[in-house]
């Protein structure tokens, strides 16, 4: 009997063009989509619910049906009016690369398997240690699937080096505006909330060094241990970075462990102004990088890297006996042993072939380009008598809120104003422009990281998103 899942290559080839024929529809119309979708469950499970068919249906019927319902129902997040969040620009090579290696479905797991894969993670983690002034040759790191699972990749290492087996009296700080996945991997590590210091952080949103300075000792003077900081390189509010070297000098004299959080903002060493505002990042014992932002990667990538490799291996290493025929030399390295994941997707090829294939000077060139169009996008906001900065260009990112000075409109009608204009601007579908709360205060934000959002891009939503202002107060006559 043939395998049951047998096409002939004819069928094969007709597919698989076509598949390509619609991603390489999806980059080049993008513009002309709007980026917004919302759906209720009611209306998916209209299209979508039904049982496993037991029989078959044709490919071609399949990807009609998928190509109309399934892509069109969701945001899309490539679009240069797509403000909000983290924006997933991503890059047609990358695009192309993770075909091929779903394609050809490499193990990268171990290196006798895909000794190539494994090889191409270590080179392209020697080019990430490189920008950020790691030791390439005692440091090392892993792809994962995202930031969060570097984070937790990350605190895991921290604990195993730093508390051993017994954690019950250690203690981790990070700020208020550090990010949701980093408190998600303390409390899946077993850490109960009493072991967790939520430090706040001062006007900028950097968190407040007064305070986590108290607090350390405060710790110590209980008899608790303090063992991990967690700094942000890049804020998703607001793009701000923690003070990185004074951060340092604290772990270094209490003896911590200095782990970032560059998911966001890491990136933006490509770019000189970046490369200032990161100052001090290099002094980190671990650092967490989301090459699925602003390294213009496809999901799913995530970045650790360790200042010493064999904090990884130490941590993650369990030697089953079915693994023994693999095993190799120690720089033939296991990446199963330097993370959770045994079977594991080759994430570095997209990495290495949209590098290779544009140069890190392209990477550098949209990343700068980035952070000056947001800086173009607040002096824009500054001449106006109708907009207020709230967090100021930091890193791409900005928050602004509607507030004219003739005016004078109290907090709460300003809160309930810019929620409005937000929605009404979903509820149109140009843009995906949301809100955030900074300082009780509800603001709008721009992330600007897709290369392919240019200045016109934000006069037209500013222009919309004041006409909506108007007929709002208009309405609240
Ligand atoms: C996005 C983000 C994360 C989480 O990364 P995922 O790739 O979404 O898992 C962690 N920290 C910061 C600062 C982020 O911006």
């Amino acid at each position: 009997m043939n395998s049951p899942f047998e096409m002939t290559k004819e069928e094969m080839t007709s597919y698989g063009y076509k598949i390509v024929d619609q991603i390489v529809n999806h980059f080049t119309e993008v513009e002309h989509k709007k980026p917004v979708k919302k759906a209720s469950r009611k209306e998916m499970d209209t299209i979508f619910l039904s049982e496993a068919p037991d029989e078959a249906t044709s490919a071609d019927d399949v990807l009609d049906f998928v190509m109309k319902n399934v892509m069109p129902n969701s945001i899309i997040i490539s679009h240069p009016k797509s403000f909000s969040f983290v924006p997933g620009p991503s890059n047609f090579i990358s695009a192309m690369s993770d075909s091929l290696a779903t394609g050809f479905n490499i193990f990268s797991g171990g290196w006798n398997i895909a000794p190539a894969a494994a090889e191409l993670e270590i080179v392209t983690l020697n080019w990430i240690l490189k920008i950020f002034n790691f030791p390439v040759e005692n440091g090392g790191g892993i792809f994962t699937s995202g930031g969060s699972m570097a984070n937790l990749t990350a605190l895991t290492t921290a604990r195993r080096v730093k508390c051993g087996e017994d954690f019950s009296k250690s203690i981790i700080y990070l700020s208020d505006q550090a990010h949701s996945s980093n408190i998600k991997a303390i409390r899946v590590l077993g850490f109960k909330k009493e072991q967790i210091r939520i430090i706040p952080t001062d006007i900028e949103f950097r968190i407040s060094i007064n305070k986590l300075k108290n607090e350390i000792a405060r710790d110590r003077l209980k008899g608790n241990e303090p063992f991990c900081i967690i700094a942000t390189a890049g804020t998703t509010n607001t793009g701000t970075v923690d003070p990185l070297d004074t951060l340092a000098d604290i772990c270094e004299k209490e003896n911590l462990w200095f782990h970032i959080d560059g998911a966001y903002g890491a990136a933006a060493m490509l770019s000189k102004k970046g490369n200032l505002a990161l100052k001090g990042i290099e002094r980190a014992d671990s650092l967490t990088v989301d090459p699925h932002k602003w390294f213009f990667q496809p999901y799913e990538i995530g970045c650790l890297i360790v200042k010493d490799k064999s904090w990884l291996s130490g941590t993650f290493s369990e030697k089953p006996e079915y693994l023994r025929d693999i095993e190799g030399n120690e720089s033939e390295i296991n990446f199963y042993d330097y993370g959770i994941q045994l079977t594991r997707r080759f994430r570095a090829l997209k990495f290495y072939m949209s590098i290779k294939t544009y140069g890190l000077n392209a990477f550098k060139k949209a990343v700068t380009y980035n952070i000056d169009l947001a800086e173009e996008t607040e002096d824009l906001l500054r001449k106006s008598s109708n907009w207020e900065i709230v967090s100021q260009a930091t890193l791409a990112i900005i928050n602004f809120r509607y507030n004219p000075i003739h005016l004078e409109l109290p907090e709460d009608k300003l809160d309930k104003l810019n929620q409005e204009i937000s929605s009404r601007m979903i509820d149109s579908r140009e843009a995906l422009l949301v809100t955030t709360i900074l300082q009780n205060q509800v603001v709008i934000r721009m992330c600007l990281i897709n290369p392919n959002t240019t200045i016109q891009h934000i006069k037209d939503t500013l222009n919309e998103c004041s006409n909506f202002a108007t007929e709002i107060l208009e309405e609240w006559k």
